[in-house]
């Protein structure tokens, strides 16, 4: 019997792990993280005092003080049975990395002890010549090492009986590069702090230092193991290559904030359980749109732990989803003719003050400090759009911006009505100066309205890429399997470099003689004109905005070769360069890597194809048409006339038409692939990909394979169909 059926007919008996206990979540949470509290109980006074220095103030830690703070941190460790430990790092292949060292060790004459010093937790060297460099380690002849965050907790790992203390870390060639996901973003963060903090300090001396926060919302698909395991594209790829729509697709919108169906549920609370005693604050969990599709949120976080956060949590759900027999997806399409699954980002800055920077404020001052944050993350966007849309870009990601179901490719930003027209209205005084009397505007009575009207889900819009949401922007764009921290290091470098920008404007004027609010208000308004045709309130998937979108010069670009060249152009680097974020060579490298990326999910999926069409639908289509041909051959020796197998002679041909073309075009696109991997330039390769393979072959391949899928034999068919992934469960 295929695996197929196999798979089906276990899935009765399917009883999943136990559910979870129903500890309070307050019990658990950081459990297995080494919190200031935590520390306060394992290290000396000195010892901890400078740990949290160092996270507070990210201040070095010295040598001697790491050796106790690492004793510490073990002794904690040990008391929870930890073994070994690891420098946990994000290397640019877009997941987590680990290596398992043992506490273990031999002293010089032969006896046996349990060490971590200074030493290894401040550094170790990874072999790193397997992690992409993106060309950086060749230029530099330099060996890859991790260097402690101080500011991410370390934590423990269970996986199964075995646990593994994880520090927190960045990868960094020896000579200073960035191989990691984490540098760069860190680096980022201190430019928006010192840019915001300026900023800030025209309404307010007191705040000493502006934090980005992020709240990310991870969607995911979860479908049962043995039927995933039946489906190589699923496990080589992640995603179906093949698969008639089933009857009942997404159409009757019963998923969505529907029940959730009780193996996920106990899968879900499985996987919350683990992500509490991690520290990982989740907050939410319902149905997505789409059959099998679901929604996770925790309340935001400080952007670089809430990165940390999300990386571990789609590593702890893949992990969790085992004992249920359940496979999570995260790529971003799993399922033609459904809803792929994103990553919204939800975004927003604080001072040390307490203030959160998008929330319109409760005084005129304040009101006057939001608009300009406000406004000036408008002018980011609108200035950096093509460098936003480059950091979402991805091979899987393609598959939703684009289609009429995600964020566009064009980057546009939704701010509601009330906002549009405070905008509109700071905007229609362009050729009027500012002057002392302009109380009106000052006195912007947003406190009092925007609260109702903005939280108010009424007015949001879904279709929208970057959307104001009442205290906060949310970029949805990213994809569900990225890792936020390439958005996040974007988002927070083109908002330090204009909040600079800003300042520079605000203290030109203010040396001319113009009154500081004055002079706020003049820049406020001039960024409104200069950076509105980013602004959108209409239907982002609709035909007309593709035309007024292109008439507002905003660009479409809807493949992944091509959206990355705008991390490479003269701007980009300038802009990365000059708030100390990436180095050109750290951008060409990066963009290097991005590309190769991409060439090599294009190639995968190709051999996938290939292998699912000629070793699995070409046999099944084949016995179909031998058991047809046997058929017609026996009621013509039996002498009934040609009407009475006319319909099978019918299949027939349509089946030998379908199978001829699906043996061709997979020839063909292999002849593509062979032309494609002998080009030498990486950019030129992945256009090629793109368009000479993709485009050219996949919708084209596919289409003929799933019209076999409804013309051949159910019993004969060797993959699991949509209807049996998505429903049966
Ligand atoms: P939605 O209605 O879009 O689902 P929620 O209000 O539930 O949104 O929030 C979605 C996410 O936004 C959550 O993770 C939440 O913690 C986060 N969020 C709320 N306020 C902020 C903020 N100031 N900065 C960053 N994220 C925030
Ligand atoms: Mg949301």
């Amino acid at each position: 019997m295929s695996l197929r059926f196999n798979a089906i007919g276990n899935i009765t008996n399917e009883t999943g792990a136990p559910t979870p206990s129903g500890a309070k979540v307050t019990g658990i949470f950081n459990e297995n993280v080494f919190t200031l509290r935590t520390a306060r109980e394992y290290l000396s006074d000195e010892a901890y005092k400078s740990l949290s220095t160092s996270i507070k103030g990210g201040k070095r830690v010295d040598r001697i003080v790491a050796s106790q703070i690492a004793n510490g941190i073990r002794a904690w460790a040990e008391s929870k049975g930890v073994t070994h430990f690891t420098h946990w790092f994000q290397p640019l292949t877009g997941t987590t990395a680990e290596k398992h060292d043992s506490f273990f060790t031999l002293k010089s004459d032969g006896t046996s002890i349990e060490e971590f010093d200074g030493a290894a937790l401040i550094q170790q060297e990874p072999d790193a010549s397997s992690f992409p460099s993106g060309g950086l380690r060749a230029t530099f002849e330099a060996r890859g090492y991790t260097a402690w965050d101080p500011s991410s907790p370390a934590f423990i790992i269970e996986i199964g009986k075995g646990k593994t203390l994880c520090i927190p870390t960045i990868f960094v060639s020896y000579t200073g590069e960035s191989l990691d996901y984490k540098a760069p973003l860190m680096k980022a963060l201190e430019a928006l702090n010192r840019s915001a903090v300026d900023v800030c300090n025209y309404f307010d001396k007191n705040v000493t230092k502006v934090t980005a926060t992020l709240g990310w919302e991870q969607e995911y698909f979860v479908i049962d193991e043995a039927l995933v395991n039946a489906r190589p594209d699923l496990v080589q790829c992640g995603r179906t290559v093949f698969g008639a729509a089933p009857a009942k697709g997404q159409q009757l919108e019963d998923h969505y904030f529907g029940s959730i169906p009780e193996r996920v549920y106990a899968f879900m609370r499985d996987y919350e359980q683990e992500a509490y005693k991690l520290g990982i604050p989740l907050r939410t969990r319902h149905n997505e749109v789409a059959p099998a599709q679901f929604e996770c949120a925790p309340i935001f976080e400080e952007v670089n732990l809430a990165v940390d956060h999300n990386t571990l949590l789609m590593d702890v759900m893949s992990r969790v989803a085992k004992r249920h027999h359940l496979v999570v997806l995260l790529h971003e399409k799993p399922f033609a003719g459904i809803n792929g699954s994103g990553k919204h980002n939800n975004w927003s800055m604080a001072t040390d003050t307490g203030v959160n920077l998008l929330a319109p404020g409760k005084t005129p001052k304040t009101n006057l400090m939001f608009l300009t944050f406000f406004v000036n993350t408008i002018k980011a966007v609108h200035d950096h759009a093509d460098i936003l849309r480059a950091a979402i870009a991805s091979a899987p990601n393609d598959h939703r911006l684009g289609a009429n179901e995600a964020p566009p490719a064009i980057i546009s930003v939704f701010v509601g009505q009330y906002l549009s027209k405070v905008l509109a209205d700071v905007e229609s005084r362009v050729n009027t100066k500012f002057d002392e009397q302009d109380e009106a505007i000052l006195k912007l009575d947003l406190h009092r309205s925007i609260p109702e009207l903005m939280l108010d889900n009424t007015d949001r819009n879904r279709t929208s890429p970057f959307a104001f949401t009442g205290n906060k922007f949310e970029f949805r764009a990213v994809g569900s399997s990225a890792n936020c921290a390439i958005s996040m290091t974007v988002l927070n470098t083109i908002m330090a470099d204009t909040l600079k920008k800003f300042k520079a404007d605000v203290d030109g004027l203010i040396e001319k003689g113009d009154k500081k609010e004055i002079a706020i208000m003049q820049v406020i308004q001039k960024y409104i004109v200069e950076g509105k045709k980013v602004l959108f309130e209409g239907d982002g998937y609709s035909d007309e905005w593709h035309h007024e979108a292109e008439r507002r010069g905003l660009p479409n670009l809807k493949t992944t070769p091509i959206a990355l060249d705008a991390m490479v152009s003269d701007k980009a680097k300038k802009l990365f360069e000059s708030n100390g974020v990436y180095s050109h060579s750290e951008l060409e490298a990066r963009h290097e890597i991005e590309l190769e990326k991409y060439i090599k999910k294009v190639q995968i999926e190709a051999r996938i194809m290939g292998d699912l069409a000629i070793n699995h639908i070409l046999p099944a289509a084949v016995k179909y048409q031998n058991e047809l041909l046997a058929n017609v051959n026996g009621l013509k020796a039996a002498g009934l006339p040609e009407s009475a197998f006319k319909s099978q002679l019918g299949i027939l041909k349509e089946v030998s038409e379908h199978i001829q073309v699906v043996h061709d075009k997979v020839k063909e696109m292999v002849e593509a692939r062979k032309v494609a991997n002998n080009i030498d330039n990486t950019r030129t390769k992945a256009i090629a990909y793109e368009s000479q393979v993709k485009a050219k072959f996949f919708d084209d391949i596919r289409y003929h394979v799933d019209k076999l899928e409804h013309l051949v034999d159910d019993e004969l068919w060797t993959l699991p169909k949509y209807r049996e992934m998505l429903f049966l469960r």
